[in-house]
């Protein structure tokens, strides 16, 4: 170990939900935990935050596996999480309500399979057979995935060998060459963001099983789960440094020995996971202790697209009811972003969703927001992309203003009946997210996960140094937080780290 002003057992760089939950697993094993935060406040995509007295969330806006017996539910009854947190069903009314071009009607994709495979079926009553072999399909493959079937062991998951897999495209225009099934098949994709012709079927099956089981809210939303987790790292004696980022790995006698932030202090320890994008760590670590070509492919990752943004409220005070319903503008086939980058975003996917107003905790003033989410190209912003959020020019705030208003005009045009007119509050753009999260080209869930590349995994070269988030193992909050179990795992001993886990089911 270096000596350093500071020195701890284990650092965990950035407090996502994967690095809150490595730094909580780590820190409940008995070891001495660092959590280090480069914004002011911690959580990263989880946070909310709040305009004119309305809350909004930005990366939470529902989830599956939250059911009893489910993983992320298992994972955070063990960590002591759980009990802090209002988690809620999605009742039988509340659904993904997916509008494609083309379909006569919307079709609701419920979260159970057996009220989505009715639905399907009514809607598409001559592609019964295609319905069925699409939820078996995905159904089978979860089988094999220990976080679907926790009486498998992790490590031959995590370790094996796998075949390259059919592209979702490829699967999907095996069983049906109907547009507009493929597009309501397809969906799920919006959630780890990555194109049904470079998306692996595995991926996608275990994105859309987790919805398929069930969908959660949590009074709160994800500010409610940051808040979970720091007092459980508190009451464990962990510490939390926000507003700090780190710039170096230091490395001794061949393994990790401690970080530098870029207030010039120094953390000495053993073991450090980053949980950040892994673009930026061949900057971080000492470069001739790692090969090349892998420093070159971290930095070569191709990211997910990024999103914009509308953060809005209805005009007029009505006093709102919850709305358990996600409303989705999808292109027919498989294209699902539609990538119409030059011009309007008219034809683009659009999401409409309103997680806060579905808080009911007694104490929590009824909200009114409303959440519209499109993907967005790095490449769009490119005038903007050398400013800082504290040096926009004045065209930014206006390209924010246009992209709101395409926004908004086509939510009218789709929903307009549901909520009327709605007035923005707040837009992000790529540039946005690039700053707040430090993710490359505003990436909205990571590095891909496709058949394009090979996502990192936690272990690396250099000894006690550890990667995590949502580039490694899986996207999403369930995804972001199961790497943070992997990576904490690696240094406790996955396979007992897994098997005291899932004795909490
Ligand atoms: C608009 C949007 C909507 C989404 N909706 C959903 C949804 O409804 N359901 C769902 O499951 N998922 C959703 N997601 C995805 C989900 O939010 C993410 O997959 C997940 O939160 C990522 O967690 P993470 O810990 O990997 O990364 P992050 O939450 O990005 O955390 C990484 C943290 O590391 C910090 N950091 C980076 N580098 C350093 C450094 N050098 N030093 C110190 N700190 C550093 C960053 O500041 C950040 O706080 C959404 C994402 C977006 C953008």
């Amino acid at each position: 170990m270096v000596n350093g002003d500071l020195k701890t057992d284990v650092v965990v760089i950035g407090s996502g939900i994967s690095g809150l939950t490595a730094a909580a697993l780590l820190a409940r094993k008995g070891r001495e935990v660092m959590l280090i935060e480069r914004t002011a406040r911690p959580g990263g995509a989880l946070k909310r935050f709040k305009r004119q007295g309305i809350s909004f969330d930005v990366g939470f806006h529902y989830s599956g596996c939250l059911g009893d017996g489910e993983i992320l539910a298992v994972l955070w009854d063990y960590l002591g999480v759980r009990d802090r947190l209002e988690i809620r069903q999605f009742p039988p009314e509340g659904y993904d309500e997916l509008n494609i071009s083309g379909c006569a009607q919307p079709v609701r994709a419920y979260f159970n399979y057996v009220q989505l495979a009715e639905e399907l079926q009514r809607i598409f009553p001559v592609e019964r057979a295609a319905i069925g072999a699409y939820l078996d399909k995905v159904r089978d493959i979860c089988q094999e995935i220990p976080f679907y079937n926790l009486d498998l062991p992790l490590s031959p998951f995590l370790r094996g060998i796998k075949e390259r897999p059919p592209s979702l495209a490829e699967y999907l225009r095996s069983i049906t060459a109907n547009p507009q099934l493929q597009a309501a098949l397809a969906a799920p994709a919006f959630l780890y963001g990555v194109l049904p012709e470079a998306a692996a079927l595995p991926v996608h099956a275990s994105v859309a099983h987790g919805f398929y089981q069930g969908a959660y809210t949590i009074d709160g939303g994800g500010q409610a789960v940051v808040d979970a987790y720091l007092q459980v790292l508190a009451r464990a004696g962990a510490r939390v440094l926000t507003g700090n980022r780190v710039t170096k790995v230091l490395a001794a006698q061949g393994r990790v020995a401690g970080v530098v932030t870029e207030r010039e202090e120094v953390i000495a320890c053993r073991e450090v996971i980053y949980t950040g994008h892994p673009a930026a760590v061949p900057a971080m670590v000492p470069a001739s202790l790692f090969r090349p070509i892998y420093l070159k492919r971290l930095q070569e990752l191709q990211n997910t697209c990024s999103m914009y943004a509308v953060f809005a409220v209805p005009e007029g005070d009505k006093v709102p009811s919850p709305d358990w319903v996600n409303y989705y503008q999808l292109p027919a086939g498989l294209d699902l972003v539609a990538r119409h980058r030059e011009g309007s975003l008219a034809r683009r996917s659009l999401m409409m969703t309103s997680p806060e107003r579905r808080d009911t905790g007694s104490l929590r003033e009824p909200n009114r927001g409303i959440i519209l989410l499109s993907p967005a190209f790095w490449s769009e912003g490119e005038r903007f992309w050398d400013s800082t959020p504290r040096n926009r020019p004045p065209a930014y705030k206006a390209w924010k203003e246009e992209v709101a208003g395409e926004m908004l005009a086509a939510a009218r045009r789709q929903w307009g009946a549901r909520y009327g007119a709605l007035r923005p509050l707040a837009v992000g753009t790529p540039l946005t997210f690039r700053d707040e999260l430090a993710a490359p080209e505003g990436a909205a869930y990571g590095a891909q996960h496709s058949l394009l590349q090979h996502n990192p995994t936690a272990r690396t070269r250099l000894p006690g140094f550890w990667l995590s988030g949502q580039s490694t193992l899986m996207t999403g909050v369930v995804g972001a937080a199961l790497a943070g179990l992997v990576s904490a795992g690696e240094i406790l001993e996955l396979e007992n780290t897994w098997e005291e886990v899932r004795q909490c089911r």
